[in-house]
């Protein structure tokens, strides 16, 4: 590594040299991608480096075009001062809009500053780094709406963050599983916000960050009357640090179909002696796209007997279990899609 700040010192000694140098990088990538695109297949879950016959010369002038706009950032963000605790770009309750006619292109227009589904607030330091998973399948319009107010409404807040997700055959805490270490082989990030594909936040003071306990963030819901679904709920949306789902283990690796997975996760964070905790319920209200229940994510009428065994099972089903295999990561404009294959139950129920 040590090679490249004197690289760059050599650089910097002659513009001529330095345009020259940028000529054989725009060349050495239109030769290295003219037959390539954006999507990168990944197996086993390793982010293993690309090798695909990329010439030793041309990745040492790529690599070094990329190393020096990484010494810029470092240095523009050593320059800048931290976010205030209290973003004044904040709005409150905000009225939502579910557009039929909504396209991922005008979104897309609408978040001009998100780059590959990332986002890093110019003028300050964002607070916290945080992930949010979204497991979906099949809903693509949800995924469309709750991207179209999730930018903004995270803007707002300053946060840097980058939303994450993922498709596959339904096991909606495997998947968030996944998505945590995937997330986590892609950047380090401080806080994880685990999201339903179809609840769109209502008011921007539900701040997605993480707290010293685990936090919950769907007090209400329209479909709910916006009351809590029962005491102890802890589905929908929830926030946990890299360090208190690693404590947890993670979600469970084997509830298949609908139901006790956000359960396991609670008993999980009571067994360690962690609290949940949730705003106001003035602040953490949602509202849910209607749906009906999905073909192939019926019910886990086994969810009752797993709950049981949850106080033991925790330690051997969890993030240190999770074996699927990547198919594909995509980075389109506005999020970072990855198909996972998950396996399937080990046996019918
Ligand atoms: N989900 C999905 N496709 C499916 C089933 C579930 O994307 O076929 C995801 C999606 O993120 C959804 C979450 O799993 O919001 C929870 O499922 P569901 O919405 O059915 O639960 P509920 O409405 O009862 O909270
Ligand atoms: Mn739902």
């Amino acid at each position: 590594m040590s090679l490249f700040p004197s690289l760059f010192k050599i650089i910097r000694k002659g513009k001529c040299l330095f345009l020259l140098l940028l000529c054989l990088c725009v060349v050495a990538w239109i030769a290295t991608f003219s037959n390539d695109d954006t999507d990168k297949a990944v197996q086993d879950g390793s982010n293993s480096p690309d090798d695909k016959g990329v010439g030793g010369f041309a990745q040492m002038e790529l690599e070094s075009e990329m190393m020096q706009s990484v010494e810029e950032r470092v240095e523009e963000q050593a320059a800048k001062e931290s976010c205030p605790e209290q973003s004044p770009l904040l709005r409150g309750a905000i009225k939502l809009s579910f557009d039929p006619s909504l396209t991922i292109g005008q979104v897309e227009s609408e978040n001009g500053e998100v780059v590959e589904g990332q986002y890093n607030p110019s003028d300050c330091t964002a607070r916290q780094s945080v992930a949010i998973l979204i497991p979906h399948r099949n809903r693509e319009k949800h995924l469309l709406y709750l991207l179209h107010h999730l930018h903004p409404f995270l803007q707002r807040q300053q946060l840097h963050y980058a939303i994450y997700a993922g498709d596959a055959t339904f096991n909606r805490a495997k998947l968030l599983n996944v998505g945590y270490l995937e997330a986590l082989n892609d950047q380090s990030w401080d806080c994880f916000i685990f999201h339903d594909v179809d609840l769109v936040p209502e008011n921007d003071h539900n701040l997605y960050m993480c707290e010293e306990q685990p936090k919950h963030l769907v007090v209400g819901r329209n479909s709910t009357g916006y009351k809590l679904r029962y005491k102890g709920y802890f589905g929908g949306v929830s926030a946990m640090t890299k360090e208190q789902f690693l404590k947890v283990n993670g979600f469970p690796n084997s509830y298949w179909g609908w139901g006790g997975e956000d359960d396991d996760l609670r008993i999980r964070v009571t067994l360690q002696k962690m609290s949940i905790i949730r705003p106001s319920s003035q602040v953490a209200r949602y509202t849910m796209v209607f749906h009906k229940r999905d073909s192939g994510n019926q019910i886990n009428k086994d969810r009752m007997r797993l709950l049981r065994r949850t106080h033991q099972a925790w330690k051997t089903d969890g993030l240190n279990s999770c074996s699927y295999k990547v198919l594909s990561v995509h980075r389109a404009p506005l999020f970072i899609n990855i198909t996972v294959d998950i396996g399937r139950p080990e046996r019918a129920h």
